[in-house]
């Protein structure tokens, strides 16, 4: 079964119509990434997938379900953010376990999987900090820890590593294939750099003014340019 079904999903801001018609299947424990230039609609469709933004026309699948009319809490995915969307009044511990408590979680479970996640990407000394006590890099680990806990079935992730320094996004671009290696799940990944793109993907989503342009993999796409 696919992860994800796109059908012919169109986003119309009033008469400005700015994805045209999108078809996509994504199948599970597939790492697609959306490329093009600014403007081309990558956050359109990744805000739709998420439910941050109305569908206009057509049918969005996730996990097997419709989901066109439910609100993000309602679909089986997590999403990173690229201004990381952290609470900065919550402790990093808090931020991670935000998720799970909401969904009534008993205590001692949520400790254990914070634990647990936060080991996985490094965070364990910085649990009791604030996030505006933490770089860039840690900031945006807790921001993927905090989508990692809620075991969804899709990840979405829009532009995670643009506030990073060269080093520190070479550093999380490699941590991310890491994570993808290990934990398999279907991943949804916007981006405006090629190399993140060659370098994540199963197959790229290559856009351009709300249309697919090129779809394959990362050697389809850079052999046929
Ligand atoms: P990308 O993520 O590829 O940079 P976007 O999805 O942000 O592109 O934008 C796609 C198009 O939709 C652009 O032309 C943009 O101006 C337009 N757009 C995005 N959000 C809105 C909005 N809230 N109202 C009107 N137009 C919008
Ligand atoms: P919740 O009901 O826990 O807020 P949601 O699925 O609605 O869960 O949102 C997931 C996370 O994304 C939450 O932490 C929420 O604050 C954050 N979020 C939602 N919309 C936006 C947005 N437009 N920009 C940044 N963060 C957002």
């Amino acid at each position: 079964m696919a992860a994800i079904v796109c059908k012919e999903i169109t986003k119309r801001y009033g008469n400005h119509q700015v994805v045209h018609k999108f078809d996509l299947s994504v199948r599970e424990n597939e790492f697609v990434v959306f490329l093009g230039p600014s403007g081309c609609g990558k956050s359109t469709i990744l805000r739709m997938l998420a439910g941050l933004e109305e569908i206009s026309d057509g049918e969005l699948t996730i996990a097997g379900k419709v989901v066109n009319d439910l609100p993000p809490r309602d679909r089986d995915i997590a999403m990173v953010f690229q201004n990381y969307a952290l609470y900065p009044h919550m402790t990093v511990f808090d931020n991670i376990a935000f998720g799970l408590k909401r969904l009534k979680v008993a205590k001692a479970e949520i400790a254990r999987r914070v634990r647990d996640v936060a080991s996985m990407l490094g965070l364990e000394t910085y649990l009791e900090r604030k996030p505006a006590a933490l770089s860039g890099g840690q900031q945006q680990r807790v921001a993927i820890a905090r989508a990692m806990i809620k075991t969804p079935a899709v990840f979405l992730f829009d532009e995670p590593l643009s506030n990073l320094d060269a080093k520190l996004r070479n550093h999380m671009r490699v941590e991310i294939a890491r994570l993808h290696q290990s934990l398999k799940t279907t991943t949804v990944y916007v981006t405006h750099d090629q190399l993140e793109a060659m370098t994540l993907a199963d197959r790229i989503v290559l856009l351009k003014d709300g249309r697919i342009e090129q779809l394959g993999t990362p050697k389809e796409i850079y052999e046929n340019p």
